[in-house]
Formats: C-alpha cells, sequence, structure tokens
C-alpha cells in the first residue's frame, strides 16, 4: 500500500512513481494498493450540505429505554456503511446491516486491506 503517482503533493507522487517502478523492475504481480492524500480536482458537491435522511419506524419501541422514537438511517462504522435501525433517545441499535454507499460514494473499510481482511488479496 502506497500513495499514488496521482498525488498532488510532489513527495506523495515521488513515492508512487518510485514504487511504480520497484513493481515493474520486480516483476511484481500481485495487487497493489495506492491513496490519494492530495487532489485537487476532486468534484465538488453541488448540495451546500450533505445529510442522509432518517426515516421514522413506526411502532418501535426502544428496548433499552422504552422510548418511541425509532429511525433507520446509513452510518459510517469501521467496517464500511451500514443501515441502523437506531433509537434516537439512547442511541442504541436495535438493527444494524450492510448497506449500499449513499451519495454513489466509494468506501473500502482499511481493516479489509489488513491480513485475512476480505479484500486483502495480496501475496
Ligand atoms: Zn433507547
Amino acid at each position: 500500500m502506497t500513495t499514488d503517482a496521482a498525488d498532488a503533493h510532489p513527495d506523495h507522487a515521488a513515492l508512487g512513481r518510485a514504487v511504480d517502478e520497484a513493481v515493474e523492475l520486480l516483476g511484481y504481480r500481485g495487487h497493489l494498493y495506492t491513496f490519494i492524500v492530495h487532489y485537487r480536482a476532486f468534484p465538488r458537491p453541488q448540495e451546500k450540505f450533505l445529510y442522509v435522511s432518517r426515516e421514522n419506524v413506526a411502532g418501535a419501541t426502544c428496548p433499552r429505554c422504552g422510548g418511541g422514537e425509532v429511525a433507520r438511517y446509513p452510518v459510517l462504522t469501521v467496517g464500511g456503511w451500514r443501515l441502523v435501525v437506531r433509537c434516537q433517545r439512547c442511541l442504541v441499535d436495535l438493527k444494524m446491516e450492510p448497506t449500499p454507499y449513499p451519495w454513489g460514494l466509494s468506501y473500502q473499510s482499511f481493516t479489509t486491506l489488513l491480513p485475512g481482511g476480505s479484500q486483502n488479496k495480496s501475496k
């Protein structure tokens, strides 16, 4: 895993290019993960604010506090985006399951890149 040669910061770009050259020279055929820290052309959202909509879950009651204000909405956790059904009073989760990314963003949890992570296919 290294910075990408397309990074706008010269040090990051240089490291990315150096790794690209090393990969080429060594004939490495495994996966190479890169990331960008500085990027000037990232498209800015058109909206003034980004938010997710919360959908009230009618008839649900919180098992912890007995509150009836329960809502369903996506949240970003360390494991990626999840759709939660959460008490709005005490914030206990009644349900949590994987969900597609809101706003069309892509996100890959860092933990999936660690040894044993589901996306790590490096040799
Ligand atoms: Zn509650």
